[in-house]
């Protein structure tokens, strides 16, 4: 079978390399300038580093299994995570029980209640449960008015903004849920994160090459203008500078609104599900200082007065030394589409930015930055809200032969890399599989044969 698969973030990998893997041909086009995605990278004193934060965590076994196959697992590294809570103009450590109960800004009852709802959910497997109310009301009825206003409101509102209140309980029970599993037990529970050293980008170039060798034509700035269809089906794709690439199955491992300006119409419900969910978009505002910022990896805000919803300090995780010695420090942000923090140049974010960091440390001075850098992710998060399982689209499209596989088809867990291989492997599976049970005419949506 010929293959095209448009996206070369690690969706659009994972599925190229297991189709190459089972002897077909792949094409595959990236409209950036490398593969990767999300995951892209730049360079921090002589080290590659993501120019989004990430880091994994224990249950991510899709990734781990991928980085191992790769002959990459001795560069995973498992460290504890330093995780805090800003509020007040104080920083509270915010990862063990014994953290939860010294959160003084909470009345004890409601550090119990708050811990007490944490536990609960660890102990619950049925996520179905959860679908049809919303994380905003589940945590005021259960957590606690108080606990809602000072924890759980400000997270919500940073990562959501004006849709906080619609998120489905599903997502926050799956963030709650998978992350206590990659805790160890006893009082202290620590958490365990990992890292790839030399970057995550290190995994992607390794895939990026056996997808090469394997004899797959990749071409990075060259985006897939639209999907070609001949008698009702799949016949390839037309790219950026006009030319037509021949495919019996497309693969588009791109986000809901490059997808849509690329395909013929898909009809009115499966378009209305792949609009279903608005996608957040990403402000990273990465400082390298020369001192560091705090002692925590990942400093939530619960200041509404601070413009940014986290400072992920990379070099509380990963040892500075690896970085020239410099301290990384990402603030953080989501924001919705198109909101006014993307038009402003990076002058006018330092302007925006910097002069909240005394309130992190008030010895914060700016000539301790030696570099900064700002990188915008446009459809970086999918905002799920309730019932979504009845509006998420099939990775089948209508039209036999395309298939979609894009982060909104990541539910009940949270996007991250590990679904977002294990989606582009499903639907890698799901084309060949439809192959192999059709023959060369593919079946549409509802399994019929085209
Ligand atoms: C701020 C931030 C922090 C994150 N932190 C973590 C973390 O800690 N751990 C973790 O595991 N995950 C994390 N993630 C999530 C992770 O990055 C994503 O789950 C994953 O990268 C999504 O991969 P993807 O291939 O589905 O999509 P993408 O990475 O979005 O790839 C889609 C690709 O399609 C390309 N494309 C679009 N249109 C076209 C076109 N017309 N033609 C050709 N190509 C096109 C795009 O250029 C892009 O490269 C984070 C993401 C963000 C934004």
């Amino acid at each position: 079978m010929k293959v095209v698969v448009i996206g070369g973030g690690v969706a659009g990998l994972a599925a190229a390399y297991r189709l190459l893997q089972q002897g077909h041909e792949v094409a595959l086009f990236e409209a950036g300038p490398q593969l990767g995605g999300l995951v892209r990278t730049f360079e921090v004193g002589g080290e590659r580093l993501e120019a989004f934060y990430h880091h994994i965590f224990t249950t991510d076994t899709t990734i781990i299994g991928l980085i191992e196959e790769l002959g990459m697992g001795g560069d995973l590294t498992w460290r504890d995570s330093k995780v805090g809570f800003f509020h007040g103009g104080r920083i509270y450590d915010f990862v063990t029980p014994i953290d939860l109960l010294r959160f003084s800004p909470l009345p004890l009852l409601d550090r119990l209640r708050l811990g007490l709802a944490g536990l609960y959910l660890r102990r619950q497997d049925d996520w179905r449960r959860y679908e049809s109310i919303t994380a905003w009301e589940w945590v005021r009825r259960y957590a606690g008015q108080r606990a809602l206003d000072v924890v759980w409101g400000p997270l919500l509102r940073g990562k959501f903004g004006d849709q906080a209140e619609e998120v489905s309980m599903a997502w926050l029970w799956s963030k709650i849920h998978l992350r206590f599993a990659s805790r160890g037990s006893g009082a202290a529970q620590r958490e365990k994160l990992g890292y790839l050293l030399g970057s995550f980008g290190a995994y992607i170039d390794e895939l990026g090459n056996r997808v090469r060798t394997a004899g797959a034509h990749i071409e990075t700035g060259m985006p897939v203008q639209r999907i070609a269809l001949s008698e009702g089906r799949v016949s390839g794709v037309v790219l950026g500078d006009g030319r037509t690439w021949e495919a019996d199955a497309v693969i588009a491992a791109v986000p809901a609104e490059p997808f849509l300006r690329m395909v013929p119409p898909l009809g009115e419900e499966y378009e209305r599900r792949v609009r279903s969910a608005r996608w957040q978009w990403a402000l990273c505002y990465v400082l390298a200082l020369r001192q560091p910022l705090s002692h925590v990896y990942w400093l939530n805000m619960g200041d509404p007065d601070i413009p940014f919803i986290a400072t992920v300090e990379h070099t509380n995780f990963i040892e500075r030394e690896r970085y020239g010695g410099l301290n990384i420090v990402y603030l953080s942000n989501y924001l919705e589409p198109g909101h006014p923090y993307f038009a402003l140049t990076p002058e006018e974010l330092d302007e925006l930015f910097l002069p909240h960091l005394t309130k992190i440390n008030p010895n914060f001075s700016r000539d301790w930055i030696a570099d900064r850098w700002v990188f915008k992710g446009p459809n970086a998060q999918p905002v799920i809200g309730r019932g979504y399982r009845e509006d998420m689209p099939d990775p089948r499209t209508p039209v036999p032969g395309l298939y979609l596989a894009n982060m909104q088809q990541i539910y009940p867990e949270d996007r991250g890399q590990n679904y977002s291989l294990r989606l582009g492997q499903q639907v890698a599976a799901m084309a060949m599989d439809d192959r192999a049970r059709s023959g060369a005419g593919g079946l549409n949506a509802d399994g019929e044969q085209a």
